[in-house]
């Protein structure tokens, strides 16, 4: 049965360290998910702005077409009063153009604060342009490396598997399974270290007949408090 134990130690010990390279594994990919979000909030805002500056251009162009409208009115009022007869239709018109040349000056106001406006967003655009252009170039390296890494960490998990395989082979499939069971329930550890009369897996006291049937090593004993199997670690003489 010293066997079994010894073999059920090293199942316990690729398990161990399958569960430390899946944590890395899990890290990395976090960190490529977090680079991707980066990007993808950086492409975000440059599409606000992109969209904003055409709004802009729009509203530009509303107003430049308004303005040429009240320069076509301005110039047709003026053509009319050539053919006015009366003082007071003279001095109507005459009204009619000064509102239209206030309203000129203004939508020309209004055109410049939008050319004004534009300005500022496409060098906001342009800089934009140029961030995501690096990060983007950043990404690709980041992601490729962290890529490479998850890869490599596959490989040894691959290789452990194959070396568990070989493990469970020798072992009754259901002690497998009861090790199993015992892993999921305990947190990933189904072994613990019995030294000194205690448990060390839940810290315990074991009942002292059961620790000294511990010695004998020739068959599977578990904790009482918290199941696990335990395994004798003699405590080193000095
Ligand atoms: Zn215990």
């Amino acid at each position: 049965m010293k066997n079994r134990l010894d073999l059920l130690e090293q199942l316990q010990e690729i398990d161990s360290q399958v569960d430390v390279m899946k944590t890395a594994q899990n890290n990395l990919q976090e960190d490529m998910n977090g680079i991707a979000g980066t990007l993808a909030e950086a492409r975000y805002g440059l599409a606000v702005l992109q969209s904003r500056a055409a709004q802009l251009e729009k509203e530009k162009g509303e107003l430049e077409a308004g303005h040429a409208a009240e320069l076509e009115n301005i110039k047709r009022s003026e053509t009319n009063m050539k053919e006015i007869k009366t003082n007071k239709e003279y001095q109507a018109v005459g009204r009619e153009i000064a509102a239209a040349r206030k309203q000129v000056t203004e939508l020309e106001e209004q055109v410049l604060q939008k050319i004004t406006q534009l300005d500022d967003l496409n060098s906001e655009i342009t800089a934009s342009l140029t961030t995501l252009a690096e990060l983007e170039q950043n990404s690709e390296q980041h992601r490729s490396e962290k890529q490479l890494e998850i890869d490599k960490v596959q490989q040894n998990v691959d290789a452990d598997s194959l070396r568990r395989d070989a493990i469970t082979k020798e072992l009754p499939a259901s002690l497998v399974k009861r090790y199993d069971n015992l892993r999921s329930q305990r947190r990933g550890q189904a072994l613990a270290i019995a030294r000194d009369g205690f448990c060390q897996g839940c810290n315990m006291n074991l009942p002292p007949q059961l620790y000294n049937s511990l010695f004998k090593a020739d068959d599977i004993i578990t904790c009482p408090h918290c199941q696990r199997v335990l395994i004798l670690k003699y405590q080193q003489a000095q």
